[in-house]
């Protein structure tokens, strides 16, 4: 990749101006790996590597969900095990979400179990400081040092919680656990974006927790190298392989698993609403064919698009247009596919789709749960932007009630 000059040096990576681009960092991952706070400190070849697969890929997928990332290119190929990235202001916060009891969560507290399950997840924050061990800090503490204003705590907190849930549904999907995970924060210093918080620094084996079956004893990631009593070759090469392994797994997190909706009206006026359903999973990604064919006027039709379509498709799902429900009936009867109806709202019956699909699929589940996330804060601007106007005084006085 075309380095400029080094600008900073972290425990296991260097990151470098990115020649020409500004805006543009490029981070090596190295071969280090370190524990209590650089306390312990051993070099294993080939970890950079590792490190910067995991990182692109996990990246990757996230970009693919629609969540803001600094991750632009690299660090999947011979490159050194560099990455270009977005250039950031970091904010100096480590993000932890929990779904599983571990680590300094259960010396905190005692009367909670290891291994409990942790639902609604528990968001922590933690200060970057190695000196005082990285202490926990309170979001009111956050805003109150001016780390962050209130709006930017509740929106590390939501990535947060989207990041941990779609990395949790890909490692679900390969059965394993993921347990905790800590995820750092950047403001972007230019372009059309500048000033916007997305994910930055870097998420590898070293940044959480996973366990096979739900079983912490089968544990890969950096755990191992922390649990290690003596620090030797053969340990060290079993850390190694436990972390070509999760990249490996990882590798295959950011792969859409293609699917197909099949969108069918029962008569020629039903464009206008096969058009506005198709817009709308088009927005999701989802490919789609459409079709007008009636139960009533071309039965036979309706009976060879299934047979056609089933046998040219896998993981096909229909969509019915119709208002008395009778295309949708027959659809169900002949097809062996899921058949939803549409009820003249796109939106909601894309998200039915993505839902749908995003049983196997961790891109479509991210991009699922990031629209109920984009709409449910629109709620809440909505009626932030109500209260505001209620608190204008009128004319004669404050508004009442
Ligand atoms: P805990 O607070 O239980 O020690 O850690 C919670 C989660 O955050 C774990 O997944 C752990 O790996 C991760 N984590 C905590 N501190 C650091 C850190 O300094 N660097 C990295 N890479 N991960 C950390």
């Amino acid at each position: 990749m075309n380095k400029g000059i080094e600008i900073a040096k972290g425990k296991t990576k260097v990151l470098y101006e990115a020649a020409g681009s500004p805006d543009q960092l490029v981070v090596a991952q190295t071969d280090q790996i370190s524990a209590g706070d650089g306390a312990r400190r051993n070099e294993i070849s080939g970890k950079g590597r590792l490190a910067a697969q995991t990182t692109a890929r996990v990246f990757r997928l996230l970009n693919l969900c629609g969540l803001p990332t600094h991750y632009l290119n690299g660090g999947e190929d011979d490159d050194n095990n560099e990455m270009l990235v977005r250039r950031c202001n970091m904010i100096p916060l480590e993000v932890v979400v929990r779904g599983v009891a571990a680590g300094s969560f259960v010396k905190r507290n005692p009367g909670v179990q290891r291994g409990a399950l942790m639902v609604p997840r528990v968001i922590e924050f933690f200060y970057k400081d190695d000196a005082a061990h990285d202490p926990m800090i309170t979001p009111d503490a956050i805003v109150g040092n001016g780390i962050a204003n209130p709006n930017e705590v509740g929106v590390m907190t939501e990535l947060a919680r989207l990041t941990f849930e779609i990395l949790s549904h890909a490692w679900r999907k390969r059965d394993v656990l993921l347990v905790d995970l800590k995820i750092e924060f950047g403001r972007l210093t230019g372009g059309p974006d500048k000033g916007q918080l997305v994910i930055a620094d870097v998420i590898d084996n070293d940044s959480w927790r996973i366990w096979p079956q739900g079983r912490e004893e089968l544990m890969l990631d950096k755990q191992m190298y922390r649990n290690l009593d003596a620090v030797d070759d053969a340990a060290l090469a079993r850390v190694k392989t436990a972390y070509e392994e999760v990249a490996d797994l990882v590798g295959t997190f950011p792969v859409m698993r293609p699917g197909m909706a099949a969108v069918v009206g029962d008569s020629p006026d039903r464009s206008d609403a096969i058009n506005a359903v198709v817009a709308s999973l088009q927005q999701l990604g989802l490919p789609t064919v459409r079709h007008v064919a009636s139960p009533s006027k071309t039965p036979g039709y309706v009976l060879q698009l299934v047979q056609q379509l089933e046998a040219t498709f896998a993981r096909l799902f229909f969509v019915a247009v119709d208002e008395d429900g009778s295309l949708r009936a027959m659809l169900d009867s002949a097809s062996s596919s899921p058949v939803l109806h549409w009820r003249g709202d796109p939106q909601a019956l894309a998200l039915d789709c993505a839902k749908l699909l995003g049983l196997e699929d961790t891109v479509l589940y991210g991009r699922t749960l990031l629209m109920q996330a984009n709409a449910r804060s629109a709620v809440l601007h909505a009626d932030a932007m109500l209260q505001q106007q209620a608190q204008v005084p009128t004319p004669q006085g404050a508004a009442l009630g």
